[in-house]
């Protein structure tokens, strides 16, 4: 693992979803150098502009931003958000070919000026665009990687937290698969403290029920078509959801996340880019973890696997 800490973020794409992750960045201290990079000029010289003047309140940090891809020259980290975003009744699969063809300009550019980069994927449909930049990049596996469940993980585990009453940091579960419809929910592995979620029972604060399990993964499937009927785009999760996954990777943390990363032969999965438990680090995607898997979960994470394969087939690759 490399001794030095990594240090130029590189955000693409100046909309909610990457003005939102600069915002994070910044108040959270993940980089000290960061660029913002958008085809969008206005949009990403407003966005600095409207950031920098917060710096005074953040920890020390640098933000720029051009519509020049020489902005995120050396970057050692780039996280990709360029691209259409689902309008009401729109699924993410449905952004696949469109957001595929701005990789396939984008890509080539930025391993041109990062060649040494680790390159974290937002872009949806994640799991299918985190595949294709793996293809048109050349760079080995750990170093491509999407941001997958982590944030469906963090929704599953407040809806648990809130019906439990409990915090939710106390609450350890997981949403695997595709970020999108055939997600599963890792209900085995679950736990709240050190107790299995199936034998929560503690005065005051509840069981959950089979009815609870199932009203608590389907609000966890319908947040996002939710926020968007509301306001037009989600930003603050994923947000936060990518922050923390930056700061695995720039402060070398071994961190666990349902991060979105090329399988082979796990569990007899192969060729695809979905999310299981997995170490982050400097390195980028150290390893999926051999997470139990009783049998609905693991014909859950099959189907979940087909379903992303065949939109990337579709795509040509
Ligand atoms: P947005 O429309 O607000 O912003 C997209 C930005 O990308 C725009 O500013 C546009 O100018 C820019 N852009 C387009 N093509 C570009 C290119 N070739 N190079 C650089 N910039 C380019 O959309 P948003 O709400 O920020 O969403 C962005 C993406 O993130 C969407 O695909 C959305 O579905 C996805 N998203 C993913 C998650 C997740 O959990 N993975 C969550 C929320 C949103």
């Amino acid at each position: 693992m490399p001794d030095q800490p990594t240090r130029k973020l590189a955000i693409i794409g100046a909309g909610s979803v990457g003005a939102t992750i600069a915002y994070a960045c910044l108040i959270r201290g993940v980089a000290p150098r960061v660029a913002l990079f958008d085809v969008n000029k206005a949009k990403a010289d407003a966005e600095a502009l409207d950031l920098n003047h917060g710096l005074q309140f953040c920890p020390p940090a640098q933000l720029e931003a051009s519509d020049d891809i020489n902005i995120c020259s050396g970057a050692d980290v780039i996280v990709i958000t360029a691209g259409a975003k689902q309008k009401p009744g729109q699924s993410r699969m449905d952004l696949a070919s469109a957001n595929a063809s701005i990789c396939r300009v984008l890509i080539p550019k930025l391993i041109n000026v990062a060649p040494n980069s680790i390159l974290l994927l937002v872009t949806n449909p994640v799991d299918v665009i985190t595949y294709i930049t793996l293809k048109l990049s050349g760079f080995p596996t750990p170093r491509v990687l999407g941001s997958g469940t982590v944030m469906d993980s963090s929704r599953f585990r407040h809806l648990i937290a809130k019906r439990v009453s409990v915090a939710v940091a106390n609450v350890h579960a997981y949403i695997a698969g595709e970020h999108g419809d055939s997600e599963i929910p890792l209900w085995s592995s679950a736990s709240i403290g050190a107790i299995a979620l199936k034998d929560w029972a503690v005065p005051h604060h509840g069981k959950l029920t089979v009815r609870d399990r199932a009203e608590i993964f389907q609000n966890v499937k319908d947040a996002a078509r939710h926020i968007i009927e509301g306001k037009g785009a989600t930003n603050y999760a994923i947000a936060l959801a990518t922050a923390r996954i930056l700061e695995a990777i720039f402060r070398n943390e071994n961190r666990i996340l349902p991060v979105s990363s090329l399988l082979t032969d796990y569990r007899g999965i192969s060729d695809v880019c979905l999310s299981v438990p997995s170490i982050v680090n400097s390195t980028g995607i150290e390893q999926p973890l051999p997470i139990p898997l009783n049998e609905n979960e693991e014909a859950g994470l099959r189907n979940s696997a087909d379903t992303i394969r065949s939109t990337i087939r579709s795509l040509g690759f």
